[in-house]
């Protein structure tokens, strides 16, 4: 059964459990088994680290069972009716970041007495807490978030929640109803999760097929973000990395479903002291060796096919894709709950009392549903509600290769640029960037992604190219945010006034969200940015941390220019 077939008995909110230790999955697995058929569950559980995979017993979990690596883990089991959050790090740490309301509390012992009060934000009023014998302090600190003890001495019900979560979430919709305008990969991982989630969705999209703009690249690649400071961005690279990786393994697999590989993907040192950054970071965060390697520069020449002076990180997991294909097998997954409607350009909304109306260029009426959601990437603009969302827009040209004429590597590998594989014959080398508006090919970015190329692979066979490649490649144009972060919810009314201090104040267009901003990563992103969106209009547990959900937020933009003007 498809998580489509079983989305429209599950209409009712999931039961949603907080766990403060996983241990050994026991409880989970108890909580799971005790389903019934019409329910849904999530459950979060927080774990100092993964435990190995080989502990955990049931096959389907253990399928998908994350490595041990920071971070929130969303595991989507059981065709979608169950769901796993894994919460890597220490109390403190963590409920902090969780969004979320919660039924019930597993509190076991290790959580500071100073966090009560991050239960009872979580907790929904009612909620019940199960605590492993509290001592006295912990009992207090209880007592005084209004958690009430119960005559069982060890279960406390919450009668309130003490404070409001840090985003208010949109009012739950009445209709599962949505447009989406885009059918990239933005809109496409929108679609999914959508339908996934029982929701009727119309695709709207200006080309006769998906993926005919950004998302029409040959080959893109996969692969985490490493660095120092472990800062936001490589963060929600990971955690998407990963989700994203879970996900295309549920949807069928990467090669399988989609075009593409796991083959790997080796990133080059730029020179010595990059080579030196790249070790220092795989010694400070002691990564797992799957997820990522440093590679001495015999080693990584081993693996080049010859010599390459510094070295690099072996992300094993990562490998590249067919953004076209995996669109194409996401809105294949949606089942009859999609509706798609191609030659059509969407450039003007209107909010007619619940609903949004879509209209085209001559004033024709597209659709009209009361969540509209914009995945039109560098197209966004052209909508007045998102016209103002500093979205740049930034040519990319990729270089074609004929198989025989480049190099045959068995991973995909990156330095300044990034070299595929072949994929039916083409090997992809690239990509440039600039912000002219042409869309034909360039020789003079043929001949830096060349020269990149040679700085990848030396030799005199790929130094050669430059005189003998015949012109032959791909134009794309990026949609990038000035922080080059996504743009995940409600769209900011940038025509509200008044001063606006914190994102939980900004004034939105209600029922209109954008999944937009997905820059040179909208093949790792774009997964887990569907599932955020549909979290948020579901209202279920967030599936990241709460500081790089704020980090995303499409108002950030709007505050920032406020606080600067000091108000409206
Ligand atoms: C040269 C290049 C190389 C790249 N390499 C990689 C890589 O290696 N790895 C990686 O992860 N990412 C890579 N990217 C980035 C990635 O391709 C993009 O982030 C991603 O494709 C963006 O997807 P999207 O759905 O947001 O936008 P798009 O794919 O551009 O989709 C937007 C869709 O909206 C439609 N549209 C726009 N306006 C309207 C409207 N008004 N009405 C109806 N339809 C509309 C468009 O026709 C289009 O189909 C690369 C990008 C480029 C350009």
């Amino acid at each position: 059964m498809s998580d489509d077939a079983i989305a429209g008995d599950r209409a009712a909110r999931p039961r949603v459990i907080l766990d403060t230790n996983f241990e050994d999955g026991a409880r989970f697995m108890a909580a799971w088994g005790v389903l019934a058929p019409d329910e849904s569950l999530f459950y979060l559980a927080l774990t100092a680290q993964v435990p190995p995979a080989e502990q955990i017993g049931d096959a389907q979990l253990r399928a998908l069972w994350p490595l041990d690596l920071p971070g929130f883990h969303r595991i989507v089991l059981d065709e979608g009716r169950v769901t796993l959050d894994l919460l890597v790090g220490t109390p403190e740490a963590v409920l902090p970041e969780i969004e979320a309301r919660v039924d019930q509390i597993h509190l076991r012992a290790g959580v500071p007495p100073m966090l009560a009060r991050q239960l009872a934000r979580l907790a929904q009023p009612e909620a019940e807490l199960l605590a492993d014998v509290p001592d006295e302090a912990m009992k207090l600190a209880l007592r005084k978030q209004g958690f009430v003890e119960q005559p069982d001495a060890v279960s406390y019900r919450a009668l309130y929640q003490s404070r409001k979560p840090r985003l208010p979430a949109p009012p739950l919709p009445a209709v599962r109803q949505a447009i989406v305008i885009g059918a990239g990969i933005a809109g496409a991982s929108a679609c999914h999760r959508l339908c996934a989630a029982g929701w009727q969705v119309t695709l709207i999209e200006r080309h006769a097929l998906p993926a005919q703009e950004a998302s029409g690249n040959v080959a893109g690649i996969f692969m985490p973000l490493l660095s120092k400071d472990d800062n936001i961005p490589t963060r929600l690279t990971r955690a998407a990395f990963l989700f994203g990786l879970r996900e295309w393994q549920r949807l069928g697999g990467v090669g399988h479903v989609f075009e593409g590989a796991s083959c790997g993907v080796l990133q080059l040192a730029r020179d010595a002291e990059h080579a030196q950054v790249q070790q220092d970071v795989v010694a400070t965060w002691n990564y797992p060796q799957q997820y990522v390697r440093w590679l001495d520069a015999v080693a990584a020449g081993a693996l080049l096919g010859g010599p390459t002076p510094h070295g690099g990180w072996l992300f094993g997991q990562g490998g590249w894709a067919r953004p076209a294909s995996l669109c194409a097998a996401l809105l294949a997954a949606c089942g009859t709950r999609l509706r798609q409607c191609f030659h059509e350009e969407a450039l003007r909304l209107e909010r007619q009392g619940d609903n949004w109306q879509v209209f085209d260029g001559s004033g024709a009426l597209l659709g009209e549903a009361p969540t509209v959601i914009l995945a039109n990437g560098a197209g966004a603009v052209g909508i007045a509600q998102a016209a103002q969302l500093p979205l740049a827009r930034l040519r990319g040209q990729v270089t074609h290769l004929a198989q025989e004429l480049g190099p045959r590597l068995s991973l995909a590998v990156c330095r300044e640029a990034y070299v595929t594989p072949p994929n039916q014959g083409v090997i992809c080398a690239g990509a440039t960037y600039s912000s002219d508006d042409e869309r034909e090919l360039r020789a003079s970015c043929q001949q830096e992604n060349l020269a990149r190329l040679a700085e990848i692979i030396p030799g005199e066979a790929v130094a050669a190219l430059a005189e003998t490649a015949p012109l032959a490649g791909r134009v794309g144009f990026r949609c990038a945010a000035p922080d080059r972060l996504p743009l995940v919810g409600a769209l900011p009314d940038y025509d509200s006034s008044g001063r606006i201090e914190r994102l939980r104040d900004m004034p939105v267009h209600a029922g209109l969200y954008s999944l937009l901003g997905y820059a040179s990563r909208g093949i790792i992103w774009s997964t887990l940015m569907a599932e955020l969106l549909v979290s948020q209009l579901e209202q279920r547990p967030l599936p990241l941390e709460a500081t790089l959900v704020d980090a995303l937020v499409p108002g950030r933009f709007m505050l920032k220019q406020r606080r600067r003007a000091g108000g409206g």
